[in-house]
């Protein structure tokens, strides 16, 4: 998962790369001019940037050259209409990392879009590849499993996908209808208790005294968190 901010004037483009590029999993800030771009990308930590270079204010040269200014070194991709090769060497000077032309293959972008984020973070970009402690536990969401001083237990799939959404937000309440319709992709029924149900099972897997979680809460009418 990384963050991805979107500086691209063009609404249709950015809506299908936004909708990508959150399907693999990542947070995508968008911005319709160069200004609000540079607004994005340097006020939350950002991960990489696809920039466009036709913009109605700034262009995508000067937002590039803005967010190096400012010390920010994540990958800039720069998606651009024109093609000449002064441009493409222009965008790489001012610290662009790749250049796709357009228009381009959504597949080819996404792709450059992966190789750019494991060049920056080798760690991160085993994609999906997340492990992390719950007490003295050790999840590993890849393997699907809870490895425990005692031995391994599997994770059923929709126990993974629970963990994975409340450790996105760790420390935040996730609403149980947020479950629901993204692991399960329906809405929350009256009398739902899915969700509920394989909490405590997550919970007989991690929690050393179950009936008294301290790492799945429940957040009183909401749903659930996660606490490390
Ligand atoms: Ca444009």
């Amino acid at each position: 998962m990384a963050r991805i901010v979107i500086i691209e004037d063009e609404p249709d483009l950015a809506l299908g790369l936004r909708d990508n590029l959150e399907f693999e999993k990542h947070t995508v800030a968008h911005a319709l001019t160069g200004q609000e771009g540079v607004k994005l990308a340097t006020q939350a930590p950002t991960d990489l940037v696809l920039l466009d270079i036709m913009l109605p204010d700034i262009d995508g040269f000067e937002v590039c050259k803005r967010l190096r200014a400012a010390g920010l070194t994540m990958p800039i991709i720069i998606l651009s209409a024109r093609s000449q090769e002064i441009d493409k060497v222009r965008g790489l000077e001012l610290g662009a990392d790749d250049y796709v032309t357009k228009p381009f293959s959504l597949r080819e972008l996404l792709a450059r879009v992966r190789a750019a984020l494991r060049r920056a973070d080798p760690g991160a970009a085993a994609v999906g590849h997340v492990t992390f402690l719950v007490g003295d536990r050790r999840v590993d969401l890849t393997r699907q499993v809870v490895i425990a001083p005692q031995g391994e237990t599997p994770l059923g799939y929709y126990e993974s996908e629970i963990l994975r959404m409340l450790y996105e937000k760790v420390g935040q309440a996730v609403p149980r209808a947020d479950l629901l319709e993204k692991i399960w992709g329906v809405g929350l029924g009256p009398a739902d208790r899915t969700v509920d149900n394989h909490i405590v099972s997550l919970r007989r897997k991690l929690e050393t005294d179950p009936k008294n979680p301290r790492h799945i809460l429940t957040a009183h009418a909401v749903g659930y968190k996660l606490v490390l």
